[in-house]
């Protein structure tokens, strides 16, 4: 089973929830509204990609995006948890890419599919090392991403439809969190395609600064 570390301690990886249409402006180059509850799915644990490993692009696919998301790991099972009390259930947060293969979701969207192929390959949930929960303010905080050096998406969560808090009283509340559950949860405006021979960069602030390279 995949594991993330955060300081010294390693979390087995359980479940990975995405939340998709989480940033108007983004909602909004997808053609999609925001409704009155977020929208999540889920990949399997074979997608995730820790640093140090390149991205493989899928053959079948011609057209990855990238979306880069702030992560955040639950670090203990809770059902049911309020807002107020939702923060203490956060273990840590990286930043991650929810690569998606545009062309295979546009057409399982037109035929009313799951997104399970174009969202859960191989190679799909790309994660940054973790920081421990107290170093981030989850719901007013920034990060960046650039291709090549050059800035293509910039999140500012204050921007989120539903911030971190609220995601975790509602997964909570309909599924269940578990310890090690990662949370994919949304992505701003400004995705685009990766390329063979890219540079990916996320950063944020002093915390988190993470390369990956696109094979
Ligand atoms: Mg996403």
């Amino acid at each position: 089973m995949p594991a993330i570390r955060i300081a010294n301690a390693e979390l087995p990886v359980a479940n990975i929830y995405c939340v998709a249409r989480n940033y108007v402006a983004h909602a909004a180059e997808m053609g999609a509204t925001i409704g009155a509850e977020p929208v999540v799915f889920l990949k399997p644990t074979s997608a995730l990609l820790f640093p140090g490993s390149s991205i493989a692009l899928p053959e079948w696919s011609n057209e990855i995006h990238h979306e880069a998301e702030l992560v955040v790991a639950i670090g203990r099972d809770c059902n049911n948890v309020d807002r107020a009390a939702a923060r203490s259930y956060i273990a840590g947060y990286a930043l991650g890419l929810d690569l998606t293969a545009r062309d295979v979701q546009a057409e399982a969207k037109k035929k009313g599919m799951p997104w399970t192929l174009s969202k859960g390959f191989a190679g799909a949930a790309v994660l940054t090392d973790f920081v421990p929960a107290p170093a981030i303010e989850p719901t007013d905080v920034t990060f960046d991403f650039s291709i090549n050096g050059e800035l293509r998406q910039h999140a500012d969560t204050r921007q989120m439809a539903f911030d971190v808090p609220t995601l975790i009283a509602w997964l909570s509340s309909r599924f269940g969190l578990k310890a090690g559950d990662l949370i994919y949860t949304g992505t701003p405006e400004g995705v685009g395609p990766i390329r063979s021979g890219d540079v990916l960069h996320l950063l944020l602030g002093k915390l988190i600064d993470q390369t990956f390279n696109v094979a």
